[in-house]
């Protein structure tokens, strides 16, 4: 009988997983995959998919037992903390296995102007005093703490376009979605005059906006990861399979 496989997704990587577990392990391995559905996937996946929350840690405890769901791999984002902590306490309580997936971080390199913040507000706090025009990468869930900055212009990028004005005082969105170039993102921030670019330290995907901030000698402020979930953690696909086989 086949064993069956929750993802928590909402990563290339969770869903370059799902592809990969599927070719390996076939007809083995049974495959449900979870959004929280805040984005529209762009790619097709093997297997089944469950989209929205699950209403906290006893409601995805009971998933996992109706589910009959025999292992988890947590293969979010390393900022979707709650989730993860979830993932955590409820396979704990139900004694399933469970794995967590998780990019490796960027690191700076020579020519590199990076200051590591702990996190949004730190990050908000600095932009005020040191920025006019800021370029925010870290996300459409991220706004809150710079609407109280009102020196500092934002552009902002987002992946897919807001369902309400922006809620900072001074700025402009654009809406985008990678792979990005540097010759792009050099010339996007070339052309809104920005001084500083804002993001998270969420690891993987293009390093272009990296790249651009370098070449343009621009400062960069990094949100720094919430801890990750305790238990077993790999960074790459291959090594979670290797765990899987480890299950079947
Ligand atoms: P979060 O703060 O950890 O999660 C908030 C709530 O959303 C969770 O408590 C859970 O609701 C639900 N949820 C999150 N991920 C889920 C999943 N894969 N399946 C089912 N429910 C899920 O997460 P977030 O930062 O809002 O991110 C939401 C999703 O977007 C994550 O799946 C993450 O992988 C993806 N994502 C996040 C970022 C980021 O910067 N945070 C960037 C790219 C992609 P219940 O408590 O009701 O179960």
């Amino acid at each position: 009988m086949a064993r069956h496989l929750l993802v928590l997704g909402g990563t290339a990587e969770a869903a370059d997983l799902v592809r990969a577990a599927s070719l390996r392990f076939g007809k083995e391995l049974a495959i449900t995959t979870s959004y929280a559905g805040r984005l529209r996937p762009t790619q097709s996946i093997p297997g089944d998919v469950r989209v929205g929350g699950f209403g906290g840690v006893d409601a995805l405890a009971d998933y996992l037992r109706r589910s009959g769901t025999d292992m988890v791999i947590d293969a979010t984002h390393p900022f979707a903390a709650h989730i993860s902590g979830n993932a955590a306490h409820a396979c704990a309580v139900t004694a399933i296995p469970r794995l967590t997936l998780i990019r490796p971080p960027w690191r700076p390199e020579a020519g590199d102007r990076w200051i590591g913040v702990p996190d949004l507000d730190a990050a908000a706090s600095l932009i005020a005093q040191t920025s006019e025009r800021a370029f925010l990468t870290t996300g459409p869930g991220s706004l809150a703490p710079f609407t109280t900055v009102d020196t500092v212009w934002f552009l902002v990028r987002q992946f897919e376009p807001a369902s309400a004005p922006l809620p900072l005082k001074n700025g402009q969105t654009i809406v985008a979605r990678p792979p990005f170039t540097i010759e792009g993102e050099t010339d996007l921030m070339r052309r809104h005059a920005i001084d500083t670019l804002v993001t998270k330290q969420s690891g993987g995907g293009t390093q272009a906006k990296f790249l651009a901030a370098r070449a343009l000698d621009l400062p960069v402020v990094i949100v720094e990861r919430p801890p990750p979930p305790p238990g077993n953690r790999v960074e790459a696909v291959s090594e979670a399979l290797e765990w899987l086989a480890t299950q079947i």
